[in-house]
């Protein structure tokens, strides 16, 4: 890693409106993870810059509240607007903070905005109900309102998007927002909220904080604070779910994943491989929608595997800034060496190697910075279902390999992990797609796709231990998450003064 220069950018918070530097006196250095250099320093607020951010949303909430919905939504149209016009910016900082190809940036950067244009629809999805005539002349009606101060955490593999899960809902739903990024990727929302420091939205409606464990402890129990949302470790999931309710906030906590890919013997061979490799080894094997355990049923092994280890081989490994490049690097030194330990530890316990990516400049993959961070793609088979390849969440380009002989044994299989993030199968049957669907315990299925993430109108739903909570992320559940919703049962009598004469009671 490069010494840190006077010269390299320190961020800065925006609070209340206004970016500025935090408080706190310690750093961490930003690491390009193509290459090893130090990109900028990201602050570790303390306690107090939290308190700060939350003082300016709670004041701003009033303000904002009164704004008309049709207003909000107009905002949400020019952030929709801002961040298209700097998208092509904001795939080239995740790229350089986070290591993903650029064409992969691109993909998030887009479904980052297509969250805005979602939550563009809030003066329809936040209409409540009514009911006329629930007792002799009485209504009842349910409106909904905002929660009031709505923070979120996020993790460092989707740093434009995954923060964009919320904001936007949050904020058309007439919330004050604060985030605290990943510190490990805190530059892309230096941009995004360049962009909403241009909308004039009355100060303290969205908030930065950057910062670690300190800022997100401070939000478990801020008692200003009102929901939380969180993104990342299945861990720390669990944590924030059960601090945050123990403090008496609404809180939904997306968790760690270990997803598969079922391959029937039926599914097209060249279109199957295509996904599974998408899947496995696109952003570095870091999503938590990669597949990372393909299951083979029957002939699907013979029919599938040399091709899928031929194409393995071929992809290039190097920098995501390089457009021709299909791996990028990951997130940093010390997630490669966890990476390489657990392909090495399941190679040891007799897991044999089809493809083996731990020296990928030595398979002959080009030119790779010497202070990069690259695994290359790996493919490993002939394990048992108690191996940490199997169990584990490696979060690199690893695929493990289990081979079985019917759709029965594969859905237990799925069903036996802890997780149940994603899963997906390959299949030409619409006999064993309805089995699957039906029986996987798992929140997001893709049918002959190998990431199945939903669109932004649809929540992101995983189950077990890929989420703790009740009410997914985007989609109509976002509406739900981040409004309360009021009932009101009401009847008039007709016979006031004034009006009485007017009409005639019934
Ligand atoms: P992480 O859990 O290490 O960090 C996530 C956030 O929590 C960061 O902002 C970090 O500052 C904070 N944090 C970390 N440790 C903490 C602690 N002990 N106490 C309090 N706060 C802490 O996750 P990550 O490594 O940044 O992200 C990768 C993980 O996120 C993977 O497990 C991946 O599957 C998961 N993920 C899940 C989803 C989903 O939708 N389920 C989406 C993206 C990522």
């Amino acid at each position: 890693m490069e010494p840190t220069t006077s010269a390299t950018r320190v961020l800065d918070n925006y609070i209340g409106g206004a970016w500025g530097p935090a408080q706190a006196g310690e750093r961490l250095p930003v690491v390009n993870p193509a290459d090893g250099s130090i990109l900028a320093e990201v602050p570790l607020s303390d306690a107090r810059e939290l308190d700060r951010a939350v003082d300016a949303a709670r004041a701003a909430l009033p303000e904002w509240r009164a704004v008309s919905v049709i207003e909000r939504a107009r905002r949400l149209f020019d952030l929709r607007n801002g961040l298209d016009a700097r998208r092509e910016e904001l795939a080239r900082s995740v790229t350089a903070e986070m290591g993903k190809t650029i064409g992969d940036a691109r993909a998030e950067v887009a479904r980052m905005i297509e969250m805005v244009e979602a939550a563009c629809a809030i003066p329809t999805t936040m209409q409540g109900r009514i009911a006329e005539d629930v007792s002799r002349n009485v209504d009842c009606e349910t409106v909904r309102q905002p929660v009031g101060v709505c923070a979120a955490i996020a993790p460092f593999n989707f740093p434009a998007m995954v923060p964009f899960w919320f904001l936007p809902f949050a904020i058309g739903c007439g919330n004050a927002f604060v985030l605290k990024p990943s510190e490990q990727v805190p530059m892309t929302q230096q941009i995004a909220f360049e962009v909403l420091a241009g909308l004039e939205l009355p100060p303290g409606v969205v908030n930065l904080v950057n910062g670690g464990r300190e800022v997100v402890e401070g939000i478990l129990e801020h008692p200003g604070i009102d929901a939380v949302s969180f993104v990342g470790s299945a861990p720390v999931a669990r944590i924030v779910y059960e601090r945050a309710a123990a403090t008496g906030k609404r809180v939904q906590a997306l968790g760690g994943a270990k997803n598969h890919m079922v391959a029937m013997p039926d599914a097209v061979v060249a279109r199957a491989v295509e996904g599974i490799i998408g899947s496995a080894f696109g952003a570095a094997g870091q999503r938590c929608m990669a597949g990372s355990v393909l299951v083979t049923v029957g002939e699907a092994s013979e029919r599938l595997l040399p091709a899928l280890v031929e194409r393995t081989r071929e992809l290039s490994v190097g920098a995501g800034l390089d457009e021709a490049v299909d791996v990028g690097p990951v997130i940093s030194a010390a997630a490669c060496e966890r990476i390489i330990g657990a392909v090495s530890r399941g190679v040891e316990a007799g897991a044999e190697l089809l493809v083996d990516g731990r020296d990928p400049g030595a398979n002959g993959a080009g030119d790779l910075a010497a202070g990069g961070s690259y695994v290359g793609p790996t493919i490993v088979a002939g394990v048992t279902p108690d191996s940490e390849l199997v169990r584990e969440e490696i979060f690199g380009p690893v695929l493990t390999v289990i081979e079985v002989a019917t759709l029965e044994e594969a859905i237990a299989t799925v069903n036996a992990s802890r997780f149940g993030n994603g899963v997906s199968i390959f299949t030409e049957s619409g006999a064993a797609v309805r089995r699957f669907r039906h029986d996987v315990q798992a929140g997001m299925v893709g049918v002959n796709i190998g990431v199945a993430a939903p669109v932004a109108f649809f929540p992101f739903s995983g189950w077990k231990d890929s989420f703790r909570g009740d009410l997914h992320a985007h989609g109509p559940d976002a509406v739900e998450f981040f409004t309360r919703k009021k009932t009101v049962t009401s009847r008039w009598f007709g016979d006031g003064e004034g009006s009485g004469a007017y009409f005639v009671e019934r």
